[in-house]
């Protein structure tokens, strides 16, 4: 598979109206405690929003950073922030003579972009999930479906994909074990009861948008034993998905 090229247009980097997510905001995610207050533009876990919101101000550059996901715990009437985005924009503020003025410390999803195919719930449950991205230089629907005509391995996917995208790539499987991690902190709290969650049921979408919102990892640290710190330490190397794809490789593991 050809290695993907991008020719710094900066399209992805503009109108965030182009991204096809037509749901409703605030809303639950279906069938789950998970709230999604505010419609994702850029969405960021929180280290990633703290270091956006700190480049922002020593750049003197005017960005507006929301809560995106949260828990809402019935007992303390508090919401847990899961993760947060940049708030509705036409392009996006980082975006300066049509570069990212951020380029290094840019978030996973910048990062991760146009890579697309190929995330960690696609492997696990063996679903070729096309999702044609707003790049004009990568693959189209087409191409990806005449790629994916052919039953392939896994292990061949993923070593095609780490070619073609090299650390986009990477990026996007550690975004999605980063997601699978703090999901297992959130049923691990949810299981020693430490919280009550909210679901559509209770009815309390007001409550939930008026209620205290509090930072999910300090509440972790303060409140469980889980090693929260170490794991997310690791992230910044994309450590997580390097392991995951030398076990999927090792193992050889099933077509899709
Ligand atoms: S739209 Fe594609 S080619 Fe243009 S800057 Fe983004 S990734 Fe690069
Ligand atoms: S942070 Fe940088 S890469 Fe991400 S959308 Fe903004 S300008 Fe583009």
């Amino acid at each position: 598979m050809s290695k993907f090229e991008c020719k710094s247009c900066g399209l992805c980097c503009k109108d965030s109206s182009l991204n096809d997510d037509k749901s409703s905001y605030p809303r639950f995610s279906p069938n789950s405690i998970i709230f999604n207050l505010n419609k994702p533009t850029i969405s960021m876990f929180e280290w990633e929003a703290r270091k956006l919101f700190k480049l922002a101000k020593e750049n003197k550059i005017n960005v507006k950073i929301v809560p995106y996901k949260l828990v809402y715990d019935k007992k303390t009437r508090t919401s847990l922030i899961l993760q947060y985005t940049l708030a509705e924009h036409k392009d996006c503020p980082f975006l300066i003579d049509n570069k990212c003025s951020i380029y290094n410390d840019r978030p996973l999803i910048c990062k991760f972009f146009p890579a697309n195919l190929g995330s960690v719930s696609d492997l696990m449950k063996g679903v070729n999930n096309i999702k044609v991205s707003v790049c004009p230089n990568d693959f189209t629907f087409e191409q990806w479906s005449e790629f994916l005509s052919e039953k392939v391995k896994t292990k061949e996917l993923v070593e095609k994909l780490e070619q073609r995208y090299g650390e986009s790539y990477l990026a996007l499987l550690e975004r999605d074990l980063i997601m699978k991690e703090i999901t297992d902190w959130v049923k691990h709290l949810v299981n020693t009861k430490l919280i009550d969650p909210a679901t559509e049921k209770d009815n309390l979408v007001n409550d939930i948008i008026n209620s205290k919102k509090v930072s999910l990892i300090e509440y972790l640290i303060r409140h469980t034993g889980l090693n929260v710190l170490s794991f997310l330490y690791e992230s910044g190397s994309l450590l997580h998905a390097k392991t995951f794809i030398e076990n999927i490789k090792k193992s050889g593991a099933g077509e899709i």
